[in-house]
């Protein structure tokens, strides 16, 4: 009998992978805005046609690449960020596995037109379900534009399975925001087919705040900061008035990075106690600074989970920092003796 085991072409590997990395056009778009901040863009535009499914376009004016850098970076574990194992705890840029191009190349049709400032030309490329099938020099301005047509054209069963328009255009806004929270200095727009939903100048976290929430939102911000040894935490946390029964504006970054942590949730609740109702959730944009050597972000795909190496002492300081912004800025109930 002959031996039966093959390693599989890199198309069908990359599909696998983009399983994990695309989920739907939301975390594609996540992919795109991520590279982007890390290429040290000021400038950033995003495009959506049918809620993601027709196009999702994410133009940069950042450092661009060559032309066979921008081959490259549609390999998987190909990547500018990391060279060696040692380099995965200190991770400062939000990319490092060389598998988001990859795997959104292997489920979509992608145009990618990049040029570098120094070079005269630059180069677009079009790749479709892994496969180059152009690459030209071209007149461009500086920077990156890339365009992700039909999500999931040759992957009907992840097609179908793609919520109503309504539903994925609201996770796109939400990613979308979780970056203009994260970069205020960086200007960013989103339009939906013909509709301008953001226009963001550069701006300070707190117009940013208020540009993406509204205006309410500019009397009931209190300021937070904290340095401890281990850890810098600074931001806005909602007055108890901004409290709402339903989760979703709660914003935690650390080292820039949106990051869902029950956890660290948790505490900045507990700094509310006496405050608000405890069915109540905080409205909270909160930064956290840690060291990368104190920290797994490499534990998801999507890293938006992570790994404190300590948690509890995380935990009181956010309670307590929080504790302190909030005392600072209440006046405390009076109490009325109606004998
Ligand atoms: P990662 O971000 O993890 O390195 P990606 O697949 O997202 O992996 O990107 C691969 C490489 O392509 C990056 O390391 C980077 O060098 C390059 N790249 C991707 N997007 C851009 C961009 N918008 N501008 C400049 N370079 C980019
Ligand atoms: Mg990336």
């Amino acid at each position: 009998m002959s031996d039966i085991i093959q390693l599989l072409p890199d198309a069908i590997a990359n599909q696998i992978a983009a399983g994990e990395v695309v989920q739907r056009p939301a975390s594609a778009l996540k992919e795109l805005l991520e590279n982007a901040v890390d290429a040290g863009a000021t400038h950033i535009q995003v495009l959506i046609k049918e809620a993601g499914k027709q196009l999702i376009q994410v133009i940069d004016n950042g450092k661009g690449m060559s032309g066979t850098d921008a081959r490259m970076s549609f390999e998987r574990h190909a990547t500018s960020k990391i060279r060696a194992s040692e380099d995965l705890f200190a991770i400062k840029t939000f990319g490092f596995r060389g598998e988001a191009l990859a795997s959104i190349a292997a489920v979509a049709q992608v145009e990618m037109k990049t040029k570098r400032a120094a070079d005269e030309l630059g180069t677009r490329l079009l790749i479709e379900g892994s496969e180059v099938k152009e690459q030209k020099p071209a007149a461009l301005p500086d920077g990156t534009a890339i365009a992700v047509k039909n999500l999931f054209f040759n992957v009907p069963a992840r097609r179908n399975f793609l919520k109503s328009n309504a539903v994925e255009m609201r996770h796109l806004v939400e990613e979308f925001q979780r970056v203009a929270l994260a970069h205020p200095e960086i200007k960013m727009s989103l339009h939906q087919q013909d509709m301008e939903l953001y226009q963001l100048p550069a701006s300070s976290l707190q117009q940013r705040i208020v540009a993406l929430m509204g205006k309410q939102y500019r009397s009931q911000l209190i300021a937070a900061q904290e340095e401890s040894p281990f850890l810098t935490i600074s931001g806005f946390v909602g007055k108890p008035e901004l409290a709402r029964k339903t989760k979703g504006e709660q914003y935690l970054f650390v080292n820039h990075r949106y990051i869902r942590s029950p956890y660290l949730h948790h505490a900045v609740c507990t700094a509310y106690e006496g405050l608000i109702a405890s069915d109540l959730h905080p409205f909270y944009v909160l930064f956290l600074e840690i060291d990368p050597k104190h920290i797994d972000i490499n534990v998801h795909p999507t890293k938006t989970e992570i790994k404190f190496d300590d948690e509890r002492t995380i935990y009181g300081v956010v309670k307590t920092a929080l504790r302190q912004a909030l005392g600072g800025h209440l006046v405390v109930p009076t109490i009325d003796f109606d004998l």
